[in-house]
């Protein structure tokens, strides 16, 4: 499939071809997808002046407002949903139907987001004042997001950020910069000019960003690496930040589960988008007692999968996004197989152009193997027994992260009280991966700062103000 590769930054409500342009490649065939353009210091200004002169404009809008033009910014996004979606798979890798419920996800997100309210709290009212704290917008928000769910992990920041009555400038990843583009080209008939801008560009647009006094918050969304080096940038202005960083997700499988049941769930749970998600499960800690069966039904469950180009009927799971991604999960695979783990499938990079690398799954390698310890963002499972619930909620939580968690049993109470015991800002029960526009998300430890989502992720977009007022005419 050929795509028009026109593709333009919008900036202040135009349409910004920029100086210079730079390839993006499509995963499943390495053929060029489209060229994005690579902005120049001077475009990244121009976007934060126009963002800049259309805050107070957007900022005096009333909410109300703000809202109705995200739920239209949905729909336009809704109908686009085929091009779009097409568009995604051949930057992403994702097969059509990930990519449409992506796109879906996306609009439905603006949506959501449009329906929070804003909280007034009354500190005091007594017969001598009235003191209440209201949330006022903090300005031009820099939003930086990666690769794996470019769009919807986009709008986890300009839903709340422009209701919140903020002007923002995205930057989606250089991997993956055409559905932002597209989206920005969306936004541009719906929204005021300059209240959404979309930049693209190399490595040193994001550092470009994060530095830039024009900025007042940082909303990031990548590897806890990149996060490092955004909140020292950002202290130099005192910029705001909200950090969504990796993660290895833990799940627990408890002795009472139905085997059959969960075995499809907990492949997904660790398979979907390749394992590209910052909150696949990551490590999979199973009983003894079900380890056998369990074991051998996700041998089982990967074998009916269809790997391949996401454009293609049928395929289930894509290639990897980028071949630093690919490169990093094939060491991680040749490390486990120097140490001599047992590997149940996979393990071999099939000889075909893009980034495939199947489905591997790790028979039981030691805790500290670095399949175990660190983040494989691919589609590489260890799979770990354990005897001791102890011992299992030990081993899940000695991590340097803490983003997702899974408990999985048969006694929903019994699964409650381990989740309690998990230190992430977000534990499943009996499913993975279920987020929402309403509900805070966001990771403990080093997989994060602050959260998005809910009324809590709204917030994050806000300025708290307290006005007192004196009950007595001056
Ligand atoms: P990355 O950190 O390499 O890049 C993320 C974004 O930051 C990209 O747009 C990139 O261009 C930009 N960037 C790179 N260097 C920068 C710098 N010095 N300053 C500012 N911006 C910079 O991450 P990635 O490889 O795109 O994404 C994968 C990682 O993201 C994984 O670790 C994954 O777990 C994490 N992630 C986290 C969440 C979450 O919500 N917690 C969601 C998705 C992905």
């Amino acid at each position: 499939m050929t795509f028009d590769d026109h593709y333009s930054m919008t900036i202040g409500g135009e349409a910004v071809t920029g100086a210079d342009g730079f390839d993006v490649v499509n995963p499943a065939t390495e053929a060029v997808v489209g060229r994005a353009p690579d902005a120049s210091r001077a475009d990244l200004d121009a976007a934060v002046d126009a963002a800049r002169a259309a805050f107070p404009g957007w900022a005096a809008t009333p909410i109300d407002e703000r809202r109705r033009l995200l739920v239209a910014l949905g729909d336009a996004v809704i109908a686009q949903l085929d091009p779009m979606m097409r568009l995604l798979t051949a930057e992403q890798g994702k097969p059509h139907g990930d990519a449409k419920m992506e796109v879906y996800g996306a609009a439905m997100w603006l949506k959501g987001a449009a329906s929070l309210e804003m909280p007034v709290v009354v500190n005091e009212d007594s017969p001598a004042r009235l003191s209440e704290t209201r949330r006022v917008p903090i300005g031009v928000v820099g939003a930086i997001a990666p690769w794996n769910f470019p769009l919807v992990l986009a709008m986890f920041k300009v839903g709340p950020a422009i209701l919140a009555g903020n002007t923002v400038v995205l930057k989606p990843s250089p991997f993956t910069p055409l559905t932002s583009l597209r989206f920005g080209e969306i936004a541009a008939s719906i929204l005021p000019p300059g209240v959404l801008n979309v930049v693209t560009g190399g490595d040193a647009l994001g550092p470009w960003m994060t530095e830039h006094p024009g900025i007042d918050k940082v909303s990031f969304t990548g590897s806890t690496a990149t996060g490092r080096r955004v909140m020292q940038s950002a202290s130099a202005t005192l910029k705001r930040v909200t950090l969504e960083l990796g993660g290895n997700d833990p799940a627990i499988v408890l002795p009472d589960v139905d085997v059959a049941k969960v075995a499809e769930q907990l492949f997904w749970a660790a398979f979907r988008n390749n394992g590209q998600v910052c909150i696949a499960t990551k490590r999979m800690y199973v009983h003894r007692d079900v380890y056998e069966p369990l074991k051998e039904a996700l041998v089982a469950c990967a074998r009916t999968v269809k790997v391949g180009d996401g454009a293609e009927q049928g395929t289930q799971i894509g290639p990897l996004n980028n071949r630093p991604q690919y490169d990093r999960v094939l060491e991680l695979i040749a490390d486990a197989k120097d140490k001599g783990y047992d590997f149940l499938l996979g393990g071999d990079a099939a000889d075909v152009p893009g980034y495939f690398i199947p489905v591997t799954i790790i028979d039981n390698p030691p805790e500290d193997s670095r399949i175990v310890q660190e983040e494989q963002f691919g589609p590489v499972l260890p799979l770990l027994v354990f005897d001791d619930l102890d011992e299992a909620v030990a081993r899940a939580n000695a991590s340097d992260y803490g983003l997702g968690a899974s408990v999985w049993s048969g006694d929903e109470d019994a699964a409650l009280a381990v989740a309690e015991r998990i230190a992430s800002g977000t534990v499943w029960i009996n499913e993975s991966q279920h987020l929402s526009p309403l509900a805070p998300f966001g990771g403990v430890k080093q997989s994060g700062v602050g959260v998005e989502g809910g009324v809590e992720g709204l917030l994050e977009y806000t300025n708290p103000q307290t006005v007192v007022r004196r009950k007595q005419k001056a």
